[in-house]
């Protein structure tokens, strides 16, 4: 069969520009052998014949000099022929547009591994094999309904049947003439350890030994274990490095980059739970997609239950990865009962409470950081101002703007602005449009620069939506620059009352002529340079909001 042109990209791409850290081949395949794992455990929950009697998860490494082989065996749920097909012979999501565009775009050719973003973890093989060769069969199918799967990358792969024993996935590596140091067993185990300590099966490996001396010394082979196996949410913070931590993460949330801020916390009390949680450095392409999968992975004693599991978090905080553990919920919940679960409840605040502070500390101590995450992530965290109104005033603390007094690229938050504020000015003002170069040049904006007023720049689609909900911050009333009849003063007021009875007939002509197209023609306080400008009526709707109604069809 042809794979799909993406995946063809993808594997050029893979072969021809990435050449460093080609050892992390072994964490995607040793991730998915675990994650196979997993799942047939969790599905043996309801039907434990699938286990067929070999209930103990294991991850085999085995190396074949002769051949030139390294073979990741599992398990774990395993695959039909479908399986393999979806699974293995196309990119499994539904953002193939844009990663056809990233594949294309200049950012990603300079970094390819920006590519990891994608979850293109298995096709990581492909770095170091010339050949990939997959045996494998699905858990409860008959030992016939075994499936090998092999490509060299060449623009296709074969599927075939076969017969296989025990249940799971046997990967196959060909290793490249120029790859065979991943033959080497201390190689190996020093990959395991490095980037796959945490997996909670054991890793294990054929190593021969020596026993006795001299004379008796005989060969031995022993099956040893490579990794701790230690689930890393329930250590102790004390015994983990940041490699860990961020190794961890590439796992649970199936990136390639680094984390920008790790939450490990053990809650005791009423509600015990373990939770690991992570505020990742990019946004995922599909973030704003409707299928978006939300929520930490949930675990009960140890057994993975859902992979994400969306009532553990807000919505506005759905960029947050991890785990979370708790002794105390049944193992067989479903996404019902979860929905309605009170401990559920608890762990969703305590959760939203730590991620809350720790960005508000990020934000004051790690300054740069926090705007780094802000341009990633600022579009997400805002929709809790309208949300979750009971945490309305930690999130507008939370929130950056650009405005008349930033920098372009730079932002001020909402205290400041208000310290800012020159005494006389009574409200905090806001102009929404596309850019900031649309807002800038807005002939609104002349009368709030002459007076020194500054204005913020509200540039995301949902700002509108914050802007109305906010409606305050520590007492001062938020108002848009282009709503209804402005006045900056008392002393502009009488002038303006002055000049609107002078200047009657003249207001009246131009009325007159522009007629139904206008409800009215009056003098403005706001502008300076310009002669004229267009506003909406204090109750109508903002001229960007009307454009995002329209564009959605109302
Ligand atoms: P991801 O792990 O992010 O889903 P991968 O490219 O690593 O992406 O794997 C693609 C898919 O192939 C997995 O989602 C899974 O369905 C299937 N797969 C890969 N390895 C295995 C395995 N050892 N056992 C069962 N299924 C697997
Ligand atoms: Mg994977």
């Amino acid at each position: 069969m042809e794979f799909k042109t993406e995946v063809q990209q993808l594997l050029d791409l893979m072969i021809h520009s990435l050449y460093s850290h080609k050892e992390i081949f072994l964490r995607e395949l040793i991730s998915n052998a675990s994650d196979a794992i997993d799942k047939v455990r969790y599905m043996a929950l309801t039907d434990s014949s699938l286990l067929e009697g070999d209930d103990d998860g294991k991850i085999k490494l085995i190396v074949d000099k002769d051949a030139g082989t390294v073979t990741v065996r599992d398990n774990g749920i395993g695959m039909n022929q479908e399986d393999a097909i979806s699974a293995l012979g196309t990119i499994a999501h539904s953002g193939t547009k844009e990663f056809l565009q990233a594949l294309k775009s200049e950012e990603v050719k300079e970094n390819p591994e920006l590519i990891g973003q994608f979850g293109v973890g298995f096709y990581a093989s492909f770095m170091v094999a010339s050949k990939v060769t997959v045996r494998t069969r699905k858990a409860g199918e008959p030992a016939e309904n075994g499936i090998v799967w092999e490509s060299a990358a060449d623009g296709s792969y074969t599927i075939d049947q076969c017969h296989k024993e025990s249940r799971g996935t046997e990967v196959i590596l060909t290793l490249k003439e120029d790859e065979k140091e991943f033959l080497d067993q201390w190689q190996l185990r020093n990959i395991v350890r490095r980037y796959s300590d945490y997996i909670e099966y054991p890793i294990v490996m054929d190593t021969e030994k020596t026993e006795g001396e001299g004379d008796d010394a005989t060969t031995i082979i022993e099956e040893e274990t490579l990794n701790s196996r230690k689930a890393l949410w329930l250590k102790d913070k004390a015994e983990i490095s940041e490699e860990e931590y961020h190794e961890f993460y590439k796992h649970v949330a199936h990136d390639f980059t680094d984390p920008a801020q790790v939450i490990h916390y053990h809650a005791e009390g009423t509600t015990e739970f373990s939770t690991l949680l992570y505020v990742p450095s990019r946004a995922p392409y599909d973030l704003f997609y409707k299928d978006f999968k939300i929520g930490p992975t949930l675990y009960v004693r140890r057994v993975q239950i859902m992979e994400h599991c969306e009532d553990l978090v807000p919505l506005y905080l759905r960029f947050v990865k991890g785990v979370v553990e708790s002794a105390d919920l049944p193992l067989n919940v479903s996404r019902e009962i979860l929905q309605k679960n009170r401990q559920v409840e608890q762990i969703r605040k305590t959760i939203t409470k730590k991620v809350l502070d720790t960005l508000g500390d990020m934000k004051r101590d790690e300054y740069d950081k926090y705007v780094d995450f802000y341009k990633e992530f600022g579009k997400v965290l805002k929709e809790g101002v309208h949300y979750d109104p009971k945490r309305k005033d930690t999130i507008a603390d939370l929130l950056l703007f650009e405005s008349t007094q930033t920098e372009a690229g730079t932002y001020t938050d909402l205290q400041s602005y208000i310290n800012r504020m020159p005494a006389e000015q009574e409200h905090i003002y806001y102009i929404t449009g596309e850019s900031r170069r649309e807002v800038e040049g807005s002939p609104y904006l002349e009368a709030f620069r002459e007076k020194g007023y500054e204005v913020l720049f509200m540039l995301d689609e949902i700002d509108d939506f914050i802007a109305s909900s906010l409606a305050e911050c520590r007492e001062k009333s938020f108002q848009s620059a282009v709503k209804g009849d402005i006045t900056l003063g008392k002393e502009d007021e009488e002038k303006k009352k002055e000049a609107q009875e002078k200047h009657k007939d003249l207001l009246e002509l131009i009325k007159n002529e522009l007629g139904d197209s206008v409800q009215e023609v009056r003098l403005s306080g706001r502008l300076k340079d310009s002669p004229c400008c267009l506003v909406t009526g204090a109750s109508d709707m903002d001229p960007q909001m009307e454009k995002i109604l329209k564009s959605m069809g109302q």
